[in-house]
């Protein structure tokens, strides 16, 4: 049996996934359950399970993310804005054990985070 987690899958082309960008580093598909119109996940194909393990060797990877989310961003259209999320842990219900940027559009959203 695999040890891969679900993303981990998806860069691997084991299970599907509607990809919207991908280069050598990171690759960006749609959220399986979108919680606005615009919901896609930004994946370093480096595996960090959690921000708590982050270190200063991943810098320019985790640099990289956000440089691709703004690319994304672009290329779907959210010209009005949209949030960055990343949750790390149980208390801020982190799913999948692999970093990940939620990028959110197409919708007003609220502060503070429920
Ligand atoms: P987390 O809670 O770890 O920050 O977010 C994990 C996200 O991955 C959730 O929003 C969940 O809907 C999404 N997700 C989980 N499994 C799959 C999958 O198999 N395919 C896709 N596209 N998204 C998934």
């Amino acid at each position: 049996m695999s040890g891969k987690n679900v993303f981990q899958k998806i860069i691997d082309r084991e299970i599907p996934a509607e990809i919207v960008y991908e280069d050598d580093k990171c690759i960006a598909f749609k959220d399986i359950h979108p919680a606005a119109p615009v919901h896609v996940l930004v994946v370093p194909k480096q595996l960090i399970p959690t921000l708590n393990d982050v270190t200063s060797e991943d810098e320019a990877t985790l640099g990289h993310l956000f440089i691709a989310a703004k690319a994304v961003a672009e290329k779907l259209g959210l010209a009005g804005g949209y949030r960055v999320v990343i949750n790390c842990g149980p208390d801020a219900g982190q799913e999948v054990m692999h970093v990940h940027l939620h990028l959110l559009g197409g919708r007003k959203f609220g502060w503070p985070p429920g």
